[in-house]
């Protein structure tokens, strides 16, 4: 089957900060300081933007693409995906040793959120790095003392003040996710949600009603390798493979890939019967 092509995809490019935050929970333990949230850091203090956070944002930020586009698309989440939708996960998790029958079976009854990002059993075709600062002297921490209300009482008690943690704007962070079989319309299907990032409609990390968590992408890259087309369904799309572009410019570039999003004819998952 021509969508099992061996094509991948990557994007890299480095991220312009706003306060972004990504939590790292509490250390409130100690019962005379304020409680702390603080961002997330790697084993030598550097603040990282776990790949699974991208993941997250991505999915969700998707999900309205699609279905704004008219496309059935589940959650993800637990007892939500297309297979436990439809009951076919019980069959699939038997089939998983023969992949003949698993992949026909899995392909008819998953939407495109399913295939691009994974689901029960099955990894995505798309996976994403974490993020670190580009170097020590491209980003630089924030703390601010902020009230919480309670949500029960609706007033301040107790322990009400909370130090946030966040990295402060104008930090630069690395960005690069990977996909393997990915036909154009899916990286035009993508770069709708980096559009919706890079235009601050899309938010990453925590306290984002407070304005945290916006971020722009600064520099951009697609890389190529292999088919540049996958699957009948796929659109060809000619590109600047390899050159890397401030955001602005490869966005705008990638819209032919948009394109082929907004005119193939998504054929999965086939309707149901139920
Ligand atoms: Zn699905």
């Amino acid at each position: 089957m021509s969508r099992y092509y061996t094509a991948r995809i990557i994007f890299h490019n480095t991220i312009l900060g706003l306060p972004l935050r990504v939590g790292a929970g509490r250390a409130d333990f100690d019962p005379t300081s304020l409680a702390k949230d603080q961002v997330l850091k790697d084993s030598q203090g550097r603040p990282v933007i776990p790949g699974s956070s991208w993941k997250g944002v991505f999915r969700s930020a998707s999900e309205r693409i699609a279905k704004g586009r008219g496309l059935e698309v589940c959650t993800g989440l637990s007892k939500d995906t297309c297979l436990e939708r439809r009951r076919k996960d019980r069959e699939f998790q038997n089939l998983i040793e023969r992949p003949d029958q698993a992949l026909p079976l899995f392909w008819d009854n998953t939407c495109i959120n399913c295939k691009v990002f994974g689901t029960m059993s099955v990894i995505g075709a798309v996976s994403f790095l974490d993020s670190y600062p580009v170097s020590p002297n491209d980003y630089s921490l924030g703390m601010r003392t902020m009230i919480a209300i309670s949500r029960k009482e609706g007033a301040v008690a107790g322990k009400a003040l909370v130090q946030i943690e966040y990295v402060n704007p104008g930090s630069t962070f690395t960005f690069k996710f990977r996909g393997v079989n990915l036909p154009n319309y899916v990286i035009g299907y993508l770069t709708l949600v980096m559009g919706d990032i890079h235009q601050g409609l899309v938010q990453i990390g925590g306290h984002k009603s407070r304005g945290f968590g916006q971020v722009r992408f600064k520099r951009l890259k697609l890389t190529n390798w292999g088919a540049t087309k996958v699957g009948e369904e796929d659109v060809d799309v000619t590109f600047k493979y390899g050159e890397e572009m401030d955001g602005d410019s490869f966005l705008n570039e990638a819209q032919k890939f948009v394109e082929a999003f907004k005119n193939v004819k998504i054929q999965y998952p086939k309707k149901s019967h139920l």
